[in-house]
C-alpha cells in the first residue's frame, strides 16, 4: 500500500513506472481504500471515530483531524459519494458526480511546499474539515482519469466473493485483483487446483 508523501517514487514521476503523476496516484489509492472501508456484506470499516483513526494511519492525509462523530459521518457520506463513481456507466457519467464533489468541496489548487517535500499541489485549505480534503483531492484524481479517458481502470475485485472496488494503476491494465484479502494468490491457487483436476 502507497503511503501519502512518504513512497519511494520521486516527484515527477522520472524513474518510476508511473501512469499518473504522484499525486493523482496516491489520491485515487487513498480514495479507492475509503470506498473499500465498507464491505459488499455491510461491514462497516468505520464504525468509530477510532476507527477512522486507524484508517488515516495507513492513509494519512495532511492538515487537522477532529476525531469526532461529525467528522466521522461527513467522511462516511463521502464514502458513499465516491463508491458511486465505481457504478457509473462510463466517464460521461462520472462528469457530474466529480463536478459536484469539487463545487461543494471548494476545490482551488494552490502550489506548496512542506515536510520536505517540492513544490506540489494541494485542493483545500489545510484547515478545511477532513472529509472536505478527502473529497477534493479524491475528485481531483478522478478527473484526471476522465480526461485521459482512462475510466476502465476503475474496476471490481475479481476475486470470488470480494467486491472490492480496485484501480488498475498498471502499465498494461492487467490488474484485476484488490491488494487486500489475497484475492489474486486465492485464484492462482484455484487456477493450479484446477489445472492439476484436468491432468
Ligand atoms: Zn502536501
Ligand atoms: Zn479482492
Amino acid at each position: 500500500m502507497k503511503r501519502y508523501y512518504t513512497s519511494d517514487t520521486t516527484w515527477g514521476g522520472v524513474t518510476n513506472q508511473m501512469v499518473f503523476t504522484h499525486d493523482t496516484e496516491v489520491w485515487i489509492e487513498q480514495a479507492t481504500a475509503l470506498v473499500n472501508t465498507l464491505d459488499s456484506d455491510g461491514v462497516d470499516e468505520l464504525a468509530e471515530p477510532a476507527d477512522l483513526q486507524v484508517f488515516l494511519e495507513s492513509h494519512p492525509y495532511f492538515g487537522l483531524v477532529a476525531e469526532t462523530e461529525d467528522e466521522l459521518a461527513e467522511v462516511r457520506e463521502v464514502r458513499s459519494q465516491l463508491g458511486r463513481l465505481w457504478q457509473v456507466a462510463d466517464r460521461d457519467d462520472a462528469v457530474p458526480i466529480v463536478n459536484e464533489i469539487l463545487t461543494t468541496a471548494g476545490a482551488c489548487p494552490f502550489l506548496i511546499r512542506h515536510d520536505g517535500w517540492d513544490w506540489h499541489l494541494h485542493v483545500t485549505p489545510t484547515d478545511a474539515p477532513l472529509a472536505r480534503r478527502m473529497a477534493a483531492e479524491a475528485a481531483m484524481a478522478f478527473l484526471e482519469l476522465i480526461r485521459a479517458d482512462d475510466w476502465e481502470r476503475l474496476k471490481t475485485c475479481a476475486g470470488e466473493g470480494c467486491g472490492n472496488v480496485l484501480v488498475d494503476l498498471s502499465k498494461n491494465r492487467s490488474k484485476r485483483y484488490c491488494d487486500a484479502g489475497n484475492c489474486g494468490n486465492r485464484a492462482a491457487v484455484a487456477a493450479y487446483r484446477a489445472r492439476k483436476r484436468a491432468q
